[in-house]
């Protein structure tokens, strides 16, 4: 007999982007003439940048010829991409990575999801509200939770991010041994300074803990003195595995390539306490079940570190950062409280009193405006919406106009 993995049946079905389009499409038929503006997806809108297009032209090409055509690649990703990567995102600013260090993958949802089969099922796994919800799923997959009631699983550690705390959990008064951390954020925007991420760091050597940063967002950080990198911080090679994405920089959502950096002195423990390095685990790992991302979309993704693809890639990071300050402008001026978008795409924007689904549906029938409601990415969402700046800047000015016209 063929049994099924039970803990499976434990997930809790995903109606958030499902219910926004029922509301959006009741909507439109009701007002066919009101032109809709989406600001509630996290993907971006802006096309690859030329830089990224050329290198995957000339990639092309090498593999229409017998002489230059690639077939299998390294696993873990071509030298000339984790070296870029090592150089440009981590050695200029101070952070000790070498090249192979860096793990290149199809997609930063996909590593993070895949990071957590290295560690037993017995582990205590804490996990911010909100979140994205990836952490959460593959954890419950995998086993370590008890079933969800009152909007919570089981057996979890949740770290709130709530107005009291400006939306950056604090740490665990009991003991935790994985943590997930993710900044700036997504769902909430918000960043966290160099002095509180060392309290993780210092905590995760302390109680033998590892950390997964999730720095998918890090190209929207303008402010110089927030950390990029969660190896800017001393000491968090030991116990932190970085996730890194082109999909948020480059507009790669569509074209996949990612990495992840797990340093040669990262370590886990075994039953009995003896210390074990993960590279070599997470190395077994992704040679064994990964062969690799496309050469040419290597080629692509290895562009973003010339000189056009630096100064392309922050023209569009600074578009949606544009669209961003707009949208906290307004809505602050609004009487709302926001936090997020200086740093981040995302603003995360407290409902004054209303339901998340309740602001959802004002936005929506008072304004046209799509919104993503805050309760969709955990218990601490409930009473939030989220605004995405992923728009051209003439549709989040339309947007905010309305929104203006109708509750100003
Ligand atoms: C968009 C996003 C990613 C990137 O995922 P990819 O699979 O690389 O496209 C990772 N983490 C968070 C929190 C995100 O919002």
């Amino acid at each position: 007999m063929i049994t099924i993995n039970e803990h499976f049946l434990k997930l809790q079905a995903s109606y958030l982007f499902a219910d926004i389009a029922k509301r959006v499409n009741t909507f439109q038929e009701q007002n066919p003439d009101n032109e809709v503006i989406r600001l509630g997806i996290g993907d971006v809108t802006r096309a690859l940048p030329d830089a990224c297009v050329q290198a995957l032209h000339e990639a092309v090409d090498e593999m229409a010829n017998d002489a230059t055509f690639r077939g299998y690649g390294p696993e873990q990703g071509y030298d000339f991409l984790r070296e870029a990567i090592a150089k440009h995102d981590f050695q200029s600013r101070g952070a000790d990575i070498a090249a192979d260090e860096i793990f290149v993958s199809d997609g930063a949802k996909c590593d993070t999801s895949n990071i957590q089969e290295l560690f037993t099922t017995d582990i205590k796994v804490a996990i911010p509200d909100p979140v994205y919800p990836v952490y959460l799923d593959t954890n419950v997959m995998a086993g370590r939770t008890d079933i969800f009631t009152d909007g919570r699983y089981g057996g979890l550690v949740y770290l709130d991010a709530t107005k009291e705390n400006n939306f950056v959990p604090t740490l665990p008064t009991e003991q935790v041994d994985l943590i997930y951390l993710c900044f700036p954020n997504n769902p909430t925007g918000t960043t966290i300074s160099k002095d509180d991420l060392a309290k993780w760091v210092a905590y995760a050597h302390k109680h033998k803990a590892l950390i997964l940063f999730d720095a998918a967002y890090e190209a929207f950080i303008r402010d110089e003195s927030l950390p990029k990198s969660i190896y800017e911080i001393d000491g968090a090679k030991e116990v932190a595995i970085e996730f890194r994405s082109f999909s948020k920089n480059a507009g790669f959502t569509g074209t996949r390539c990612a990495f992840t950096v797990v340093p040669k002195e990262c370590k886990a423990f075994d039953h009995t306490g003896k210390e074990q390095l993960i590279h070599p685990l997470w190395n077994r790992r992704h040679c064994t079940k990964f062969n690799g991302v496309s050469y040419p979309i290597q080629r692509a993704a290895a562009a973003v570190y010339s000189e056009a693809g630096q100064a392309q890639t922050k023209g569009l990071t600074d578009g949606y950062l544009k669209n961003a300050a707009l949208i906290r402008q307004k809505m602050t001026k609004l009487g709302f409280d926001c936090v997020g978008g200086d740093n981040s795409p995302y603003i995360w924007i407290d409902g004054q009193g209303r339901d998340s689904w309740e602001f959802f549906d004002m936005l929506l029938n008072k304004a046209g405006v799509v919104c993503t409601p805050g309760a969709g990415f955990g218990k601490c969402g409930q009473g939030y919406i989220r605004l995405s700046a992923f728009n051209s800047y003439e549709n989040v000015e339309k947007a905010m106009k309305r929104i203006g016209e109708a509750l100003g």
